[in-house]
């Protein structure tokens, strides 16, 4: 179904940006993905592409950081823990990167997100808290849930 509004405008939605394409991954890597490109595409939708941890000022490359306690929601009410390899707390710059994503969404009238899964930002289902793969979700991805939005993972489509 195609979704462009009544003035031909397609509907917006953030996007996070290594699944477009952009190296905005710790690591310096993308993580492009086509089938989130054919799904942008079949739905006439406008990509709005954010990446909270760039957003939030970290530099890329950069280490990499994962959920000591808690998940997303937890951060964001000041109890979880996101840190990096070496040890040192996320907390504040990911929570920074979180309300900037939010206040682009709401600069650009999004009202849903396509979010990459497992990251201590952005993932939707499931997130790393240490080696452990667990169900959770990213800091980024709790504030827009918060916030009323609709938030998949390329995994969902
Ligand atoms: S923070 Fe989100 S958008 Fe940025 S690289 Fe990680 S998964 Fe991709």
């Amino acid at each position: 179904m195609s979704r462009e509004s009544a003035n031909g405008h397609k509907e917006p939605i953030l996007v996070s940006a290594c699944l477009l394409g952009l190296a905005t991954r710790y690591d310096g890597k993308t993580k492009r993905s086509k089938a989130v490109m054919e799904y942008l595409q079949g739905e006439n939708l406008l990509p709005i592409p954010i990446c909270p941890e760039q957003l939030a000022g970290m530099p890329t490359p950069r280490e990499k950081t994962f959920f000591k306690s808690g998940n997303g929601l937890d951060v964001l009410a000041g109890e979880g823990h996101v840190v990096s390899e070496s040890g040192e707390s996320m907390n504040d710059i990911f929570c920074r990167g979180a309300s900037m994503v939010l206040q682009i969404g709401h600069l650009s009238n999004c009202r849903r997100a396509l979010l990459k899964e497992r990251s201590p930002s952005c993932g939707v289902h499931l997130i790393y808290r240490g080696e452990a793969r667990v169900p959770g979700t990213g800091v980024t991805t709790a504030l827009l849930i918060e916030e009323g939005f609709e938030v998949v993972s390329e995994e969902d489509l």
